[in-house]
């Protein structure tokens, strides 16, 4: 009797001791980010020259989304939205003087933000940074470092790659497309030193690909978090050797298909150390494609415009998330969720609380990721800079104002507001707001909800950004 007793119990106390070990460890966090990357330049989102069968690899074995937005229209501000779970306008960095930071700025994501990092940090993890950075140009205030906000290692560039350009470099964009490594001055930071100026950008997805598994490596023991933001397909273009001129697609292909390699080596890095049943992925891109540069930009598929605008190519941007055995392989999830929510569910991931002191716009998807639960998240706000230009609320989308990316130096502003349906018009054409004065008035008040949080905000804001008074 009791024989038979001891041995089911004995069998039950060991498994709770090992799901008790297993629930202690703490899952491993990687967001991965492509510069200026559109909707349509996967082959899993409909690409048809382009081959990403790393990223269509990612997207099979997890969760692609058909929804999932980056918050900003460009670099700085969604990077900002990335790191702090908070829609950019509250940390300053979508506002007229930091809506991109250039090489000469002295502005950087305030101090007084408190980063996924930093969290992350506090509870346990060892956290890392490989790529462009773009929220502080640290040989300007060194207070702008990513090290200063939660990174423990660092190795990138501190911006776009198109922003140190040689005496020899053309004015203006047009020439900005054409590699040449000769025009390009771009600085590469192990840490805080200079590792090299002009760097060979060829190089540079290799470099950092094998600097993100060498801390994969490093910290398999640990739990860990690795920010890698790749400096392309944002323009000048470069590709190595292997990748130059192979794909049907052009530089731009190239630069790509060496992407997704990229994303092929950190995924088997994973498998081969034993971490992917532990380790949550995400894969996505700053803004939409920088349309203007023509053959060298990318393509927001069949979404209206590209970066820089509040239209969906500006904004709606790939999103896989990965996690074997713990997310549902081969789900194409159209739920709304965007680049705020990333702050959050991995907090939640990471058994940890949102911090009670500041307004977190983000949401946390982990019932979603993990048990297919709805999404808490119906809207969301846009911005062009500090400026808020448009409101999405299940599947209507309204414009107060619009603008291209590029080229349109006033906007136009749209009274009464503009009115899509998503999913019958996913690009935008045809305004419906005169056959939906409910939707329209629902929608504005939306908005009038979301602006009453940031006023308050703003003002704190102006305080904390104003330089302090001499003496
Ligand atoms: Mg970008």
């Amino acid at each position: 009797m009791s024989f038979h007793l001891l041995v089911p119990l004995a069998a039950v106390a060991c498994l709770a001791g090992f799901s008790a070990l297993a629930a202690d460890r703490k899952p491993n966090v990687i967001v991965i980010l492509a510069d200026d990357l559109g909707y349509g330049d996967l082959g899993c989102y409909g690409h048809p020259t382009i081959r990403t069968p790393h990223l269509d690899r990612m997207a099979a074995e997890g969760m692609r989304f058909s929804d999932f937005y980056s918050v900003a229209e460009v670099c700085t501000p969604s990077r900002a939205a990335l790191l702090t779970g908070r829609y950019p306008v509250r940390s300053g960095m979508a506002h007229d003087q930091f809506r991109v930071l250039r090489n000469r700025s002295t502005g950087h994501l305030p101090a007084n933000e408190l980063t996924l990092p930093e969290v992350l940090q506090s509870v346990g993890y060892v956290t890392g940074m490989v790529g462009k950075w773009h929220l502080g140009v640290w040989s300007i205030d060194p207070a702008g470092h990513p090290q200063r906000h939660g990174f423990g290692s660092y190795l990138g560039l501190p911006h776009s790659n198109d922003m140190d350009p040689t005496p020899a470099a053309p004015q203006g964009a047009p020439g900005m497309a054409v590699q040449d490594p000769a025009w390009w001055n771009a600085p590469l930071y192990r840490d805080e030193e200079l590792v090299s100026q002009p760097t060979d950008q060829t190089q540079l997805t290799r470099v950092y690909t094998e600097e993100a598994q060498r801390f994969i490596r490093a910290h398999k023991r640990q739990p860990f978090f690795l920010y890698f933001a790749h400096t392309f397909p944002h323009v000048p273009l470069f590709a190595s050797a292997q990748f130059r001129g192979t794909s049907r697609r052009g530089l731009y292909g190239d630069a790509v298909e060496e992407l997704d390699w990229s994303v092929g080596q950190i995924l088997e890095t994973l498998r081969r150390e034993g971490l992917a049943k532990n380790t949550f992925v995400f894969f996505t891109s700053d803004n939409g494609p920088w349309l203007t540069m023509n053959q060298q930009g990318g393509s927001a598929g069949l979404l209206r415009e590209g970066k820089g605008s509040t239209w969906e190519g500006g904004m709606r941007v790939p999103g896989i998330a990965w996690w074997p055995g713990r997310i549902k392989a081969g789900v194409v999830n159209t739920n709304l969720m965007c680049m705020l929510d990333l702050f959050p569910t991995s907090l939640k991931l990471a058994g940890t609380a949102l911090p009670g002191d500041r307004i977190v716009d983000g949401m946390d998807m982990s019932a979603l990721l993990l048990n297919g639960a709805p999404s808490p998240r119906r809207s969301l706000i846009y911005y062009r800079g500090a400026r808020l230009s448009a409101v999405r609320k299940d599947q209507w989308k309204l414009h107060l104002f619009t603008q291209k990316g590029y080229g349109q130096p006033q906007p136009d502003v749209h009274d009464p507001p503009l009115l899509f349906d998503l999913n019958t018009d996913p690009g935008e054409s045809f305004n419906v707001a005169a056959n939906h004065a409910l939707v329209v008035a629902d929608l504005l008040q939306e908005i009038e909800r979301h602006r009453e949080t940031v006023v308050a905000v703003e003002s704190q804001l102006v305080a904390v950004q104003s330089p302090p008074a001499r003496p």
